[in-house]
C-alpha cells in the first residue's frame, strides 16, 4: 500500500463532467488500496476573475485581502471533489491549507512555505479517507491566510509529499509531460521522459509553465520525485529527479519568456535603476559589462504600471539615464548548453534568420539569449532545430 499525492491542474476540475473523472481517478487508486491526499488548484480562470474584480476597485488591493480573494478558488475546487468524491461511495474530506497544516511566512500573495505540520491529513487517512486539500493557500506566522505564489499548488503538492513522506507526487495537468520546447510553438518538441531538479527548475523559470519553479527547488531540497502526467490518458510523463539514468543529451530543452523589459544605464547611472526597481524583487538577468548595466525585468509587477493599457511599454516613469526596451528571453537548457561552441553556432543561425542577439549570459548548465521583442517564438523554434532536431 502505497502513499500517494496527486495534484490536479485547473483545467482538469473546470467543470462538472471533469470533476466527476477526477473523482472516479482517484476512487479507482484508493479502491487498490492506496492512500490518496488530492491536492487541487481553482477551477479554469478563477483566480483571474478574482483578481479582475478586486481591481476593479482600486490598482492595489490590500494584499492581505488579496489572499483571503484567491484562495476561496482553491475552496470551491476541493469542496466539489469531496462531495464528488462521496457521492460516488469514495469517502473523502476536503481541508484548506490552513487545516491541512502548510504553515509560511507573512508575505502575501507571495509566501514561502516554512514548515508543513499535517496532523489532521495523517488522522484522516488513517480513518480511510481521501483528503482532498486546497492547493495554492496556507497560514501565515500571524495566522493569516497566504497564497504562494500564481501556480502555487504545485508547491503544495510537493510540500506535502515531503511532509507525508509520500511514495509518489505526481502533477497532472492539460499537458502529458515536459517538452523539449514548447510544442505549441515547435511542433517537432518531444516529450522528455527523466529530467534533473536543476533544468527542470532553469525551464520553469524561464517560461515553461507545466511546473512552478519554487515547486521544483522544494523537491530538491526534499529529495522528492515528481512525476507529470495528463489528468487524462495513461501516457508516461515526465520524471523529474537529481540524475536522470541513460545518456544526457548535450541539450535537454529550451524555454521562452517573452514580454521582458530590458532595462539599461551607464554604470554611473546604477543608483538611479536601483531606486526605481521594486527592493524586493530579483531581476531576471543583471550583466555588469564595461560602463554599463544592464537588467531584464519581469513587466508584471502589479505596482509598477510599465505597459499602458493598449499593451505599449510605457517609460515615462523611468527616470532619465535609464532605457527600456521590451525584449523575449530564451534559455537553452543541459549539460552543454553554456559551452561557446553552442553559444556561437545559436547566435549565428538566429542571424541567419534575421534575428539579432541582444546580450547573451551562460551559467553552468544554462545560456540565455536576449532577442528582440516578438522573434522569441521564432528563434526558438529555429534553435529547437539545430541544438536538438
Ligand atoms: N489558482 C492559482 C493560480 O491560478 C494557483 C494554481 O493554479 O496553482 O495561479
Ligand atoms: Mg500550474
Amino acid at each position: 500500500m502505497a502513499l500517494i499525492v496527486q495534484k490536479y491542474g485547473g483545467t482538469s476540475v473546470q467543470d462538472h463532467e471533469l470533476v466527476l473523472r477526477v473523482a472516479h481517478r482517484v476512487a479507482d487508486l484508493r479502491k487498490r488500496g492506496d492512500d490518496v491526499v488530492v491536492v487541487v488548484s481553482a477551477r479554469g480562470e478563477t483566480t483571474d476573475r478574482l483578481v479582475q474584480e478586486a481591481r476593479s476597485f482600486t490598482d492595489a488591493p490590500a494584499q492581505r485581502e488579496l489572499d483571503m480573494l484567491m484562495s476561496a478558488g482553491e475552496r470551491i475546487s476541493m469542496s466539489l471533489l469531496a462531495i464528488a468524491l462521496n457521492s460516488i461511495g469514495c469517502p473523502a474530506v476536503s481541508f484548506t491549507g490552513s487545516q491541512a497544516g502548510i504553515i509560511t511566512d507573512t508575505r502575501h500573495t507571495d509566501a514561502r512555505v516554512l514548515e508543513v505540520k499535517p496532523f489532521r491529513v495523517v488522522r484522516e487517512l488513517e480513518r480511510g479517507n481521501v483528503v482532498v486539500i486546497g492547493g495554492f493557500q496556507g497560514v501565515s506566522t500571524a495566522k493569516d491566510v497566504t497564497t504562494l505564489g500564481r501556480g502555487g499548488s504545485d508547491t503544495t503538492a510537493v510540500a506535502l509529499a515531503a511532509a507525508l513522506k509520500a511514495d509518489l507526487c505526481e502533477i497532472l495537468t492539460d499537458v502529458d509531460a515536459v517538452h523539449t520546447a514548447d510544442p505549441r510553438l515547435v511542433p517537432t518538441a518531444r516529450p522528455i521522459d527523466e529530467i534533473a531538479y536543476e533544468d527542470m527548475a532553469e525551464l520553469a523559470r524561464f517560461g515553461a509553465r507545466i511546473l512552478k519553479e519554487e515547486a521544483v527547488r522544494f523537491a530538491e531540497r526534499s529529495g522528492i520525485e515528481i512525476h507529470i502526467a495528463g489528468s487524462e490518458g495513461d501516457a508516461a510523463g515526465t520524471i523529474i529527479l537529481e540524475k536522470p539514468h541513460g545518456e544526457e543529451p548535450p541539450v535537454v530543452g529550451l524555454s521562452l519568456l517573452e514580454r521582458q523589459t530590458f532595462l539599461s544605464a551607464r554604470r554611473a547611472d546604477r543608483a538611479l535603476m536601483t531606486r526605481w526597481m521594486e527592493p524586493t524583487e530579483s531581476p531576471l538577468l543583471i550583466v555588469h559589462s564595461g560602463d554599463r548595466i544592464e537588467i531584464v525585468v519581469s513587466p508584471n509587477t502589479p505596482e509598477r504600471a510599465l505597459w499602458d493599457d493598449a499593451g505599449e511599454l510605457d517609460a515615462s516613469e523611468l527616470p532619465s539615464g535609464v532605457t527600456a526596451m521590451d525584449v523575449d528571453v530564451i534559455s537553452i537548457v543541459g549539460s552543454d548548453a553554456a559551452y561557446r561552441e553552442v553559444i556561437t553556432r545559436s547566435i549565428a543561425e538566429l542571424e541567419r534568420s534575421g534575428i539579432e542577439c541582444i546580450c547573451s549570459v551562460a551559467t553552468g548548465r544554462s545560456t540565455l539569449l536576449v532577442l528582440p521583442a516578438a522573434s522569441g517564438a521564432r528563434a526558438e523554434l529555429c534553435l529547437h532545430d539545430l541544438l536538438i532536431g
